[in-house]
């Protein structure tokens, strides 16, 4: 899938800065259709955020090759999370309309672990999962 330049930059918020590169991001992983990074204020060790590059505004305005895209890549990340952070479970969170804050769709994905974590540096968890 092909996106253009025009369609990655005609908006300006902070996803669209991140996929820009004008906001630096602890980027683990990036094809033509998605952008995935750190939340830079996670809930638990390896909050993640997976992104379409495309502004695409929330679950109603996505098209089904991209949504699929998306959870393909879901599968993957939790591959590394599970492999890496040695996370034992996956939760996900996507908001649409009243509780959205970014109007750029945005899936969370929060692993989960049987012992109690202590929240580690986005940027060592970075390293952990790049590694
Ligand atoms: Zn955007």
């Amino acid at each position: 899938m092909e996106y253009n330049t025009f369609e990655r930059c005609d908006r300006m918020d902070i996803f669209c800065k991140i996929i820009n590169g004008e906001i630096p991001s602890y980027t683990i992983y990036e094809d033509e259709v998605v952008k995935v990074f750190l939340d830079v204020n996670p809930d638990v060790n390896g909050h993640t955020l997976i992104v379409p590059k495309k502004h695409i505004l929330d679950i109603y305005d996505m098209d089904k090759e991209t949504l699929n895209h998306i959870f393909e890549i879901t599968k993957k990340i939790d591959k590394l999370l599970r492999e890496k952070l040695k996370a034992e479970g996956l939760t996900l969170v996507q908001n649409n309309g009243l509780l959205q804050e970014v109007k750029h769709f945005h899936l969370h994905l929060k692993p989960q672990y049987s012992q109690k974590q202590t929240l580690k540096k986005v940027e060592d968890v970075y390293k952990e999962l790049t590694n």
